[in-house]
């Protein structure tokens, strides 16, 4: 998910590492580390900034070497620390890895080699490649490679070093990018053009399962069969910052994009034959079971998804669920009994607010369960349990694959807490986990609308006000879309319950009111519809976010966008995003920075 650097050339690895890394730092990442090789692997890693590793590495007075891997790390397995830092290295000291990405698999891989007496040193998903890699280890570095990725499952760019082999750096991806820079006399790896783009303009990009076998002189693509792939040599005339963003104009255009793989990662890596695992939960099935009330905490767009969460959790599980903004619940003297759960929802795990809330409900005893993106966060550190949601490091202010994938977690959470307290049956259960599995895909069909939405956008950009409508979840989903707009566009945008606008905002519709109206629940259909009728004959024009398959929208709304059919419950995954492509394309119609939209900050510390 972070930054992976190597180098394989006649020159000093370790400066040419600790400058690329500098490089990937626009990422966002938590410690980082560097191995080079040369009479034997030396290894420096720190917690921290750059300047902590350069620091270490300047007083251990360099890192001889011309062979060498460096990692910027952003923890998802295991707290920032620098023994979790990349990179790793096995028992016999004869293997080290660096790892982007997620093994899905590491507990029962970990598990296997404990029983033959491997000891682990870190508590990383990482650990387990260099340790599964050195054990399988029969001389032979690539069919070693091919047999530990038989046997890993999850996403991951790798870079590894052997002992055995002085002069050799080999990398494979599955899910997480990876790149051969092609120098002279010197060759490089990275996960992120602007690592080496000081160095070489030509590149092969490797393809999923692709190997590359890479020398000083020499750079061999090989796929699963050891049958060597012919690459043709990609070249880039752009500059670094163009590079940073992937070819995106902006880091939210890149993260929407990035949504459908955040997403196979986050339920992906919590579903394993055919069952949902929410490993190192320490709330008991009995606790589960007894549950009374959740109190969910939030801000800004988590606090939406936490509407939607008490849609689906009320839906699936039949516990009563409150939705607090954590600004108010901090000061509200809530009722709490010690049988209730509260979930806090952060991106950063750093929300002020959301931090104030979770202390108050632990002083009263309330276990408290936080959904989070930032490993060792403070709000990951002080609850009683985490789900992470795997979404990697999120740039853009205005969230976006944060969001989607806070709601992941909330789907796994409702389904797991339905079944283990009876409420769903196996089928259900089956039938909701299956829509669950789908949502990447998608999510991933729904980027051939942009076009369409850039062309919406244009030709409302100069609106004054926009008003997003949906009944049930699809109000939920509204406030976030809603949101987007006004963040970064800066459009006065409202969402409204369908029901509620004629008790009042409906007096703000006239002639030419762009109206979104989000209908995808079966049991309200036609009672949005009416909703939209009802805008419509005073003016407003209508576009409408519906379900493939939607019956009689096309004669009553203007426009139609339609996300493909999946359990009613999911429909927020996927109508928000055209509402976030429609919101970028505004704010860029409309000449805003898109990425920093004034007076907004990415992680609210301060009340
Ligand atoms: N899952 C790995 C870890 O937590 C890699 C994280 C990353 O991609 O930086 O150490």
């Amino acid at each position: 998910m972070c930054g992976i650097v190597g180098y394989a050339g006649h020159e000093p690895a370790a400066p040419f590492l600790l400058e690329g890394l500098q490089r990937l730092e626009y990422r966002g990442y938590d410690s980082a580390g560097i191995a080079v090789f040369s009479d034997k692997v030396r290894t420096v890693k720190s917690k921290g900034r750059l300047a902590d590793l350069r620091a270490k590495v300047d007083a251990a007075g360099g890192v001889p070497g011309c062979l060498g891997i460096g990692h910027t790390r952003w923890a998802t397995h295991g707290a920032p620390n620098d023994i979790n830092s990349h990179p790793h290295t096995s028992m016999s000291g004869h293997i080290t890895v660096v790892h982007n990405g997620i093994i899905e698999n590491y507990i029962p891989l970990k598990e296997e080699l404990e029983a033959q007496g491997v000891v682990f040193r870190s508590e990383t998903d990482t650990e387990v490649v260099a340790q599964l890699f050195d054990k399988l280890y029969n001389g032979d570095l690539v069919g070693t490679l091919i047999e530990v990725i038989g046997r890993i499952r999850g996403s991951y760019a790798l870079g590894i070093l052997c002992t055995d082999y002085p002069d050799t750096l080999l990398a494979v991806r599955k899910d997480s990018p990876m790149i051969v820079g092609l120098g002279e006399h010197e060759n490089y790896i990275a996960s992120d053009i602007p690592a080496v783009l000081d160095h070489t303009r030509s590149y092969y990009l490797l393809n999923d399962n692709e190997i590359a076998v890479i020398k000083a002189e020499s750079v061999e693509l090989l796929d699963l069969n050891r049958q060597p792939i012919s690459h043709e040599v990609f070249t880039v005339n752009y500059d670094i910052s163009a590079a940073e963003k992937g070819g995106y104009d902006y880091f939210m255009m890149k993260e929407i994009k990035e949504q459908p793989n955040a997403l196979r990662t986050c339920i992906g890596s919590r579903i394993h034959d055919n069952e949902i695992r929410l490993d190192k939960l320490r709330l008991t099935d009995e606790q589960i079971k007894n549950i009374g009330r959740i109190h969910i905490v939030a801000c800004g767009s988590a606090w939406h998804a936490g509407i939607v969460g008490k849609y689906v959790i009320e839906e699936l599980t039949r516990i009563p669920v409150e939705v607090d903004l954590a600004s108010e619940f901090r000061y509200r003297r809530p009722i709490l009994a010690r049988n209730d759960l509260c979930i806090a929802i952060s991106q950063s795990g750093e929300t002020a607010d959301t931090l104030a809330a979770l202390r108050e409900a632990r002083a009263n005893d309330v276990h408290v369960l936080s959904i989070v993106n930032a490993v060792g966060s403070s709000i990951a550190r002080e609850s009683d349990d985490v789900l992470y949601t795997m979404a990697g490091p999120e740039i853009a202010v205005a969230t976006t694959k944060g969001y989607t994938t806070q709601l992941a977690v909330l789907y796994l959470i409702a389904l797991k807490f339905g079944k283990i307290r009876g409420i769903l049956s196996d089928a259900e259960e089956s039938r909701l986990r299956t829509a669950l599995e789908a949502l990447p895909d998608q999510l991933e069909q729904l980027f051939a609308d942009e076009a369409a939405l850039e062309a919406l956008a244009r030709q409302h950009a100069e609106k004054d006000h926009v008003f997003v409508i949906g009944r049930g979840i699809d109000y939920g989903a509204s406030l976030e879309s809603s949101l987007k707009l006004k963040e970064i566009s800066y459009i006065h945008s409202e969402a409204y319950a369908a029901g509620e606008l004629k008790h009042g905002t409906i007096s703000l519709i006239e002639e030419g009111t762009l109206v979104i109206a989000v209908a995808t629940q079966e049991a309200l259909y036609e009672k949005l519809i009416s909703n939209v009728k009802e805008v419509k004959a005073r003016g407003a024009y209508v576009v409408a976010i519906v379900k493939e398959g939607s019956r009689d929208v096309e004669g009553v709304a203007d426009q139609v966008f339609y996300i493909p059919d999946t359990a009613d419950i999911f429909t927020s995954t996927l109508t928000v995003v055209p509402m976030q492509i429609f919101a970028y394309y505004t704010a860029i119609a409309r000449g805003c920075d898109v990425d920093k939209p004034r007076n907004l900050a990415k992680s609210v510390t301060v009340e």
